[in-house]
């Protein structure tokens, strides 16, 4: 199978940089698998976990938003933030996801400030993703 190298960046360090066979991102047009050879393109992330299928072995990624760029030479995923399951602290996760769910909940009580239902929002996407991919779930 032919390979391709894939490098994963955020704005604090290089996450991630290998030759793999393929990738699978949640792009915000839907889920998306990229193999070598795959023609040129850009398209944003959502928050979501990220497979990256490498000689038989399965690498499991938290993807927070971002974009994918695929290049005549490497594919790089930009993203605000990303954690490797062994870098996940799954405690600080589930406790990120209780105060998003109270916030959730208090925020369609109020029925006013749409951004702080919006930012509760993408606090409970970031704690879900990080829960799933320490649990290796898609
Ligand atoms: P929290 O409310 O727990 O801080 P958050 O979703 O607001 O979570 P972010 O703003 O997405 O956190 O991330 C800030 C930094 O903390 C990033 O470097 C991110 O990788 C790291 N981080 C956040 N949550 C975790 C976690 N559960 N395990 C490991 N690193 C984390």
């Amino acid at each position: 199978m032919s390979t391709f190298l894939l490098e994963i960046v955020t704005p604090e360090h290089k996450v991630f940089e290998q030759q793999v066979d393929m990738i699978s991102v949640k792009g915000v047009e839907g889920d998306l698998g990229i193999l070598a050879n795959h023609i040129p393109m850009v398209t944003p992330l959502r928050i979501g976990p990220m497979k990256i299928k490498e000689g038989g072995k399965e690498h499991w990624i938290a993807v927070h938003g971002g974009f994918v760029e695929v290049r005549k030479d490497k594919v790089v995923v930009l993203a605000e933030s990303a954690e490797m399951p062994e870098d996940i602290d799954v405690e600080r996760a589930k406790a990120a996801k209780a105060r998003a769910e109270q916030r959730l909940a208090m925020a369609a009580r109020s029925k006013q400030d749409s951004l702080d239902f919006r930012r509760a929002e993408l606090s409970l996407q970031r704690a879900v993703t990080r829960i799933k991919v320490s649990q290796k779930e898609w």
